[in-house]
């Protein structure tokens, strides 16, 4: 059911003990998010723990508290009486979905939202879940630590490609603004964030090999086979790579995960992405989007470029 922010405040208010987590392929916003969170709410004096069920991109391992984040083992449980969603809808969890029976708060940003469970406060409009988490700071009247900000200002920042994309609003340098105010240091977490091992440039080097202009110059794509990835911490801000050549409405990248499991990511100038990844059973913005497509590399090519194609 969707819900105002006023009352996904008095959720928050209202609950003790509060499992928080988010989607699974965590980026900045997802793991900044859940950290600032977890913060906010113990400062509360609330009981409030992290879990994903994922591995998370090293760069983010800096973020205050990152150590205290835990990944659901076999069938544990975890004793909760709210599930605090947040940067995804509730079916891009994992493993944590099965941890608690505790009604779900959803707290999102994204236009694909299912609404699919629980209660759901979305805001499409914000550039991040960090941009909502720190509106929520002041209506819960928590004083934003320096930890706290820099956990927000990191999800608001990777969300937003630097204030770069085009969910970057007023408010957003507002909040940022603010942040800085509360102790962050712009110029560390931006160097914290683009790090990039040896082997992660090389993969860079490998992706830019296998560009492919489709559509008259409409569309690229990059792919990543799965010896390549098996060498990649992560594929981060690869696809910027090419989202900025001249001419290019539509920029993907397609990665193998494993054996019929490809990764999908895609940029856009213009087409709405969220519904080409939408009809392929995935999500995310208008023109950020992704899906997983459980098929060859070359098969989803096929798939991903036909669909682009309908949406141009
Ligand atoms: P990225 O390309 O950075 O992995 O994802 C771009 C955006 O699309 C992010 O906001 C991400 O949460 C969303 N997204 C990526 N893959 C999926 C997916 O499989 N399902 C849904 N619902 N959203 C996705
Ligand atoms: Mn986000």
């Amino acid at each position: 059911m969707l819900i105002t922010f006023k009352q996904a405040a008095s959720k928050l208010k209202a609950a003790n003990k509060i499992l928080i987590t988010a989607h699974i392929l965590p980026d900045g916003d997802a793991i900044g998010s859940t950290l600032a969170t977890m913060q906010m709410l113990r400062a509360l004096g609330k009981s409030a723990q992290v879990f994903i069920d994922d591995d998370v991109r090293k760069n983010l391992h800096v973020l205050p508290h990152f150590e205290e984040i835990r990944r659901p083992v076999d069938g544990e449980k975890f004793d909760a009486d709210l599930l605090l969603i947040l940067d995804t809808s509730p079916d891009r969890i994992g493993n944590v979905a099965k941890m608690t029976d505790a009604p779900i708060l959803n707290i999102d940003h994204h236009v694909t939202n299912k609404n699919d469970a629980g209660d759901l406060y979305v805001e499409p409009d914000a550039a991040a879940t960090c941009e909502i988490i720190f509106k929520l700071a002041g209506e819960l009247n928590v004083k934003i630590t320096p930890e706290i900000a820099t956990c927000l200002y990191t999800g608001l920042a990777t969300d937003t490609g630097f204030f770069q994309f085009s969910n970057t609003r007023a408010e957003t340098f507002k909040t940022a603004s603010e942040l800085v105010n509360c102790g962050v240091k712009p110029n560390i977490i931006s160097e914290q964030m683009e790090r990039r091992s040896a082997a992660e440039v090389l993969s860079m080097r490998t992706a830019l090999n296998s560009l492919k202009i489709f559509y008259g110059g409409k569309v690229a794509g990059m792919f990543l086979d799965l010896p390549t990835m098996q060498n990649c911490d992560s594929t981060e801000g690869f696809i910027d790579l090419i989202r900025v050549i001249d001419g290019v409405d539509v920029a993907f990248m397609i990665s193998e995960r494993s054996e019929k499991v490809c990764r999908v990511s895609m940029r856009s100038k213009g087409v709405d992405v969220s519904k080409v990844a939408n009809e392929l059973g995935g999500g995310g913005h208008i023109r950020a989007a992704g899906c997983t497509l459980y098929t060859t590399l070359d098969d989803a090519e096929k798939i991903l470029v036909a669909a682009i194609g309908k949406a141009l």
